[in-house]
Protein backbone atom coordinates (compact mmCIF):
# COMPACT_ATOMS: atom_id res chain seq x y z
CA UNK A 1 0.00 0.00 0.00
CA UNK A 2 3.05 2.50 0.70
CA UNK A 3 4.47 1.43 -2.52
CA UNK A 4 0.70 2.68 -4.06
CA UNK A 5 0.70 5.57 -2.35
CA UNK A 6 4.22 6.20 -3.04
CA UNK A 7 3.60 5.90 -7.18
CA UNK A 8 0.49 8.20 -6.73
CA UNK A 9 2.33 10.82 -4.68
CA UNK A 10 5.03 10.86 -7.65
CA UNK A 11 2.05 10.79 -10.46
CA UNK A 12 1.20 14.14 -8.37
CA UNK A 13 3.91 15.70 -8.36
CA UNK A 14 4.37 14.93 -12.31
CA UNK A 15 1.04 16.74 -12.89
CA UNK A 16 1.85 19.60 -11.00
CA UNK A 17 5.28 19.65 -12.30
CA UNK A 18 4.35 19.35 -15.77
CA UNK A 19 1.45 22.42 -15.44
CA UNK A 20 4.46 24.76 -13.93
CA UNK A 21 6.90 23.85 -16.54
CA UNK A 22 3.59 24.45 -18.91
CA UNK A 23 2.77 27.91 -17.31
CA UNK A 24 6.13 29.01 -17.32
CA UNK A 25 6.73 28.46 -20.73
CA UNK A 26 3.68 29.92 -21.74
CA UNK A 27 4.30 32.98 -19.37
CA UNK A 28 8.33 33.12 -21.58
CA UNK A 29 6.48 33.04 -24.71
CA UNK A 30 4.47 35.89 -23.74
CA UNK A 31 7.49 37.88 -22.55
CA UNK A 32 9.09 37.67 -25.49
CA UNK A 33 5.73 39.49 -27.15
CA UNK A 34 5.62 42.10 -24.38
CA UNK A 35 7.99 44.99 -25.55
CA UNK A 36 7.16 44.81 -29.36
CA UNK A 37 3.40 44.57 -27.85
CA UNK A 38 3.78 47.56 -25.78
CA UNK A 39 2.69 45.39 -22.42
CA UNK A 40 5.36 46.90 -20.50
CA UNK A 41 5.42 50.05 -17.87
CA UNK A 42 7.23 51.96 -15.76
CA UNK A 43 5.71 52.90 -12.64
CA UNK A 44 7.64 55.94 -10.24
CA UNK A 45 7.38 55.59 -6.10
CA UNK A 46 8.39 58.77 -4.33
CA UNK A 47 11.94 59.02 -2.34
CA UNK A 48 11.50 61.90 0.22
CA UNK A 49 13.40 64.00 2.29
CA UNK A 50 12.72 64.75 5.67
CA UNK A 51 10.13 67.04 4.82
CA UNK A 52 7.82 64.33 3.32
CA UNK A 53 8.71 66.29 -0.42
CA UNK A 54 9.41 63.82 -3.02
CA UNK A 55 13.20 64.56 -4.49
CA UNK A 56 12.82 61.85 -7.59
CA UNK A 57 11.10 58.65 -7.88
CA UNK A 58 12.51 54.64 -8.39
CA UNK A 59 11.24 53.51 -11.52
CA UNK A 60 9.51 49.95 -10.98
CA UNK A 61 8.57 47.90 -14.04
CA UNK A 62 5.10 46.63 -14.35
CA UNK A 63 4.05 44.46 -16.72
CA UNK A 64 0.22 44.57 -18.26
CA UNK A 65 -0.20 40.92 -19.89
CA UNK A 66 -3.14 41.05 -21.79
CA UNK A 67 -4.74 38.24 -20.23
CA UNK A 68 -3.21 37.69 -16.68
CA UNK A 69 -3.55 41.49 -15.96
CA UNK A 70 -0.96 43.04 -13.92
CA UNK A 71 2.29 40.76 -13.60
CA UNK A 72 4.97 41.47 -10.79
CA UNK A 73 8.37 42.03 -11.37
CA UNK A 74 9.16 39.21 -8.96
CA UNK A 75 7.92 36.78 -11.02
CA UNK A 76 9.22 37.88 -14.50
CA UNK A 77 12.27 39.39 -14.22
CA UNK A 78 14.11 35.91 -13.20
CA UNK A 79 12.63 34.64 -15.88
CA UNK A 80 13.63 37.91 -18.19
CA UNK A 81 17.23 37.14 -16.60
CA UNK A 82 17.25 33.32 -17.61
CA UNK A 83 16.51 34.11 -21.09
CA UNK A 84 18.71 37.01 -21.41
CA UNK A 85 15.43 39.17 -22.39
CA UNK A 86 16.48 41.56 -19.47
CA UNK A 87 18.76 42.91 -21.68
CA UNK A 88 16.86 44.57 -24.35
CA UNK A 89 13.69 45.01 -21.36
CA UNK A 90 16.36 46.91 -18.94
CA UNK A 91 17.84 49.08 -22.09
CA UNK A 92 13.78 50.01 -22.87
CA UNK A 93 13.42 50.82 -18.63
CA UNK A 94 16.58 53.03 -18.82
CA UNK A 95 15.52 54.74 -22.26
CA UNK A 96 12.37 55.56 -20.65
CA UNK A 97 13.05 56.64 -17.36
CA UNK A 98 15.35 58.83 -19.09
CA UNK A 99 12.63 60.41 -21.12
CA UNK A 100 10.76 61.39 -18.02
CA UNK A 101 14.05 62.92 -16.78
CA UNK A 102 13.58 65.33 -20.19
CA UNK A 103 9.99 65.84 -19.66
CA UNK A 104 10.29 66.64 -16.28
CA UNK A 105 13.33 68.92 -17.14
CA UNK A 106 11.15 71.13 -18.46
CA UNK A 107 8.95 72.60 -16.08
CA UNK A 108 10.62 74.47 -13.08
CA UNK A 109 8.61 72.52 -10.84
CA UNK A 110 10.04 68.71 -11.61
CA UNK A 111 13.47 70.17 -13.34
CA UNK A 112 15.81 68.94 -9.85
CA UNK A 113 13.45 65.21 -9.92
CA UNK A 114 16.23 62.19 -9.87
CA UNK A 115 15.05 58.87 -11.21
CA UNK A 116 16.40 55.64 -10.03
CA UNK A 117 16.54 52.56 -12.25
CA UNK A 118 17.19 49.33 -11.54
CA UNK A 119 20.13 47.34 -13.01
CA UNK A 120 19.87 43.54 -13.49
CA UNK A 121 23.50 42.35 -12.58
CA UNK A 122 23.03 40.33 -16.61
CA UNK A 123 22.13 44.11 -17.35
CA UNK A 124 25.11 45.17 -16.50
CA UNK A 125 27.72 42.62 -16.62
CA UNK A 126 27.31 42.29 -20.82
CA UNK A 127 30.41 43.73 -22.14
CA UNK A 128 28.96 47.61 -23.76
CA UNK A 129 26.86 48.09 -20.68
CA UNK A 130 28.70 51.37 -20.19
CA UNK A 131 28.85 52.25 -23.59
CA UNK A 132 24.72 51.66 -23.81
CA UNK A 133 24.31 53.75 -20.65
CA UNK A 134 26.23 56.46 -22.21
CA UNK A 135 23.92 56.23 -25.68
CA UNK A 136 21.22 56.35 -23.88
CA UNK A 137 21.91 59.05 -21.96
CA UNK A 138 23.06 60.64 -25.71
CA UNK A 139 19.69 60.21 -27.41
CA UNK A 140 17.35 61.38 -25.33
CA UNK A 141 19.35 64.34 -23.77
CA UNK A 142 18.76 63.32 -20.26
CA UNK A 143 20.82 65.17 -17.58
CA UNK A 144 23.42 62.12 -16.10
CA UNK A 145 23.26 64.27 -12.81
CA UNK A 146 19.53 63.09 -12.15
CA UNK A 147 20.38 59.49 -13.12
CA UNK A 148 20.86 57.00 -10.23
CA UNK A 149 21.42 53.12 -10.93
CA UNK A 150 20.62 50.90 -8.09
CA UNK A 151 22.59 47.76 -8.05
CA UNK A 152 22.75 45.08 -5.46
CA UNK A 153 25.73 43.18 -3.74
CA UNK A 154 25.56 40.12 -5.11
CA UNK A 155 26.44 42.19 -8.56
CA UNK A 156 29.25 43.57 -7.20
CA UNK A 157 30.77 40.36 -5.04
CA UNK A 158 31.62 38.72 -8.63
CA UNK A 159 34.09 40.15 -10.58
CA UNK A 160 34.49 43.43 -8.29
CA UNK A 161 37.92 44.91 -9.96
CA UNK A 162 35.60 44.50 -13.55
CA UNK A 163 32.47 46.15 -11.88
CA UNK A 164 34.49 48.94 -9.94
CA UNK A 165 35.92 50.16 -13.34
CA UNK A 166 32.74 49.66 -15.46
CA UNK A 167 31.45 51.92 -12.68
CA UNK A 168 34.08 54.76 -12.40
CA UNK A 169 33.57 55.08 -16.28
CA UNK A 170 30.03 56.12 -15.79
CA UNK A 171 30.26 58.30 -13.00
CA UNK A 172 32.89 60.11 -15.43
CA UNK A 173 28.97 61.20 -16.99
CA UNK A 174 28.08 62.78 -13.58
CA UNK A 175 25.46 59.61 -13.12
CA UNK A 176 25.54 57.91 -9.48
CA UNK A 177 24.87 54.91 -8.09
CA UNK A 178 22.79 53.50 -5.31
CA UNK A 179 23.39 50.05 -3.58
CA UNK A 180 19.80 47.97 -3.35
CA UNK A 181 18.96 45.62 -0.75
CA UNK A 182 21.94 46.33 1.69
CA UNK A 183 22.11 43.83 4.07
CA UNK A 184 20.59 41.15 2.32
CA UNK A 185 23.81 39.62 0.66
CA UNK A 186 26.40 37.57 1.32
CA UNK A 187 29.61 39.85 0.99
CA UNK A 188 32.63 41.42 2.93
CA UNK A 189 32.28 45.00 3.38
CA UNK A 190 35.41 46.19 2.21
CA UNK A 191 33.74 46.65 -1.36
CA UNK A 192 31.97 49.58 0.52
CA UNK A 193 35.29 51.69 0.22
CA UNK A 194 36.41 50.22 -3.43
CA UNK A 195 33.46 51.48 -5.44
CA UNK A 196 32.08 54.76 -6.07
CA UNK A 197 29.25 54.78 -4.41
CA UNK A 198 26.51 57.21 -3.71
CA UNK A 199 23.71 55.59 -1.94
CA UNK A 200 23.08 52.88 0.07
CA UNK A 201 19.22 51.84 0.59
CA UNK A 202 18.42 49.85 3.75
CA UNK A 203 16.11 46.74 2.89
CA UNK A 204 12.76 46.64 3.39
CA UNK A 205 12.80 43.12 5.41
CA UNK A 206 14.90 45.51 8.26
CA UNK A 207 12.84 48.68 8.20
CA UNK A 208 9.74 45.97 8.28
CA UNK A 209 10.96 44.76 11.59
CA UNK A 210 12.73 47.77 12.77
CA UNK A 211 10.45 48.08 15.99
CA UNK A 212 9.54 44.27 17.16
CA UNK A 213 13.23 43.14 16.46
CA UNK A 214 16.09 44.73 18.32
CA UNK A 215 18.64 42.56 16.45
CA UNK A 216 17.27 44.54 13.68
CA UNK A 217 17.34 47.78 14.80
CA UNK A 218 21.02 47.54 15.69
CA UNK A 219 21.61 46.25 12.28
CA UNK A 220 19.50 49.76 10.67
CA UNK A 221 21.20 51.91 13.19
CA UNK A 222 24.61 50.32 12.66
CA UNK A 223 24.27 50.80 8.44
CA UNK A 224 23.51 54.34 9.46
CA UNK A 225 26.09 54.90 11.08
CA UNK A 226 28.08 53.30 8.50
CA UNK A 227 26.81 55.15 5.35
CA UNK A 228 27.51 58.57 6.99
CA UNK A 229 30.98 57.31 8.07
CA UNK A 230 31.57 56.51 4.53
CA UNK A 231 30.49 59.65 3.52
CA UNK A 232 26.96 58.19 1.92
CA UNK A 233 23.79 59.19 1.61
CA UNK A 234 21.19 56.64 3.13
CA UNK A 235 17.24 55.76 2.25
CA UNK A 236 15.65 53.24 3.82
CA UNK A 237 12.58 51.84 1.72
CA UNK A 238 9.68 50.05 2.78
CA UNK A 239 8.76 52.96 5.19
CA UNK A 240 5.06 51.83 5.81
CA UNK A 241 4.39 53.48 9.42
CA UNK A 242 4.60 56.87 10.80
CA UNK A 243 6.47 54.84 13.67
CA UNK A 244 9.10 53.37 11.58
CA UNK A 245 9.65 57.16 10.34
CA UNK A 246 9.95 58.30 13.33
CA UNK A 247 12.38 55.92 14.55
CA UNK A 248 14.42 56.15 11.33
CA UNK A 249 14.23 60.03 11.71
CA UNK A 250 15.69 59.88 14.99
CA UNK A 251 18.75 57.57 14.00
CA UNK A 252 19.65 59.73 11.37
CA UNK A 253 18.03 58.37 8.25
CA UNK A 254 16.56 61.58 6.05
CA UNK A 255 15.71 59.93 3.11
CA UNK A 256 12.59 57.57 2.89
CA UNK A 257 10.39 55.50 0.64
CA UNK A 258 7.50 53.38 0.89
CA UNK A 259 3.79 53.28 1.08
CA UNK A 260 3.40 55.61 4.14
CA UNK A 261 4.26 58.03 1.57
CA UNK A 262 3.39 56.82 -1.91
CA UNK A 263 2.66 53.62 -3.76
CA UNK A 264 4.42 53.06 -7.21
CA UNK A 265 1.95 55.08 -9.88
CA UNK A 266 1.66 55.60 -13.01
CA UNK A 267 3.48 58.90 -13.91
CA UNK A 268 0.06 60.57 -15.30
CA UNK A 269 -1.34 59.91 -11.38
CA UNK A 270 1.69 61.67 -9.46
P1 LIG B 1 13.41 46.83 -5.29
O1 LIG B 1 14.24 47.56 -6.29
O2 LIG B 1 14.03 46.57 -3.97
O3 LIG B 1 12.08 47.68 -5.18
C1 LIG B 1 11.34 47.84 -4.01
C2 LIG B 1 10.09 46.99 -4.03
O4 LIG B 1 9.39 47.20 -2.81
C3 LIG B 1 9.09 47.34 -5.13
O5 LIG B 1 8.43 46.14 -5.49
C4 LIG B 1 8.13 48.27 -4.42
O6 LIG B 1 6.85 48.33 -5.02
C5 LIG B 1 8.07 47.63 -3.06
N1 LIG B 1 7.72 48.58 -2.00
C6 LIG B 1 7.96 49.90 -1.95
N2 LIG B 1 7.53 50.43 -0.79
C7 LIG B 1 6.99 49.42 -0.08
C8 LIG B 1 6.37 49.35 1.21
O7 LIG B 1 6.23 50.33 1.94
N3 LIG B 1 5.96 48.12 1.62
C9 LIG B 1 6.11 47.01 0.84
N4 LIG B 1 5.67 45.84 1.33
N5 LIG B 1 6.70 47.03 -0.39
C10 LIG B 1 7.13 48.24 -0.83
P2 LIG B 1 8.18 45.77 -7.02
O8 LIG B 1 7.81 47.00 -7.77
O9 LIG B 1 7.26 44.60 -7.02
O10 LIG B 1 9.61 45.32 -7.52
C11 LIG B 1 10.24 44.18 -6.97
C12 LIG B 1 11.67 44.07 -7.42
O11 LIG B 1 11.71 43.84 -8.84
C13 LIG B 1 12.49 45.32 -7.20
O12 LIG B 1 12.93 45.40 -5.87
C14 LIG B 1 13.61 45.11 -8.19
O13 LIG B 1 14.57 44.25 -7.64
C15 LIG B 1 12.89 44.41 -9.32
N6 LIG B 1 12.60 45.39 -10.39
C16 LIG B 1 11.56 46.26 -10.52
N7 LIG B 1 11.67 46.99 -11.65
C17 LIG B 1 12.81 46.59 -12.25
C18 LIG B 1 13.49 46.97 -13.47
O14 LIG B 1 13.09 47.87 -14.21
N8 LIG B 1 14.66 46.30 -13.76
C19 LIG B 1 15.15 45.32 -12.94
N9 LIG B 1 16.30 44.72 -13.31
N10 LIG B 1 14.56 44.97 -11.80
C20 LIG B 1 13.40 45.58 -11.46
MG1 LIG C 1 15.37 49.16 -6.32
MG1 LIG D 1 15.31 47.24 -2.66
MG1 LIG E 1 14.33 44.08 -3.68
Amino acid sequence: QAKEAGRNTLRFFDTEMQLRLQNRARLEADLRKALPNNELVLYYQAQVNAAGIPTGYEALLRWIHPVRGMVSPGEFIPLAEENRLIIEIGAWVLETACHQLVVWADNPATAKLTVAVNISPVQFHEPDFVERVMQILERTGASPQRLKLELTEGLLVEAQQQAREKMLRLKQTGLSFSLDDFGTGYSSLAYLTQLPLDQLKIDQYFVRHLLDDLANAVIVESTIGLAHSLGLEVIAEGVETEAQRVWLTEHHCHVFQGYLFARPLPVEAL
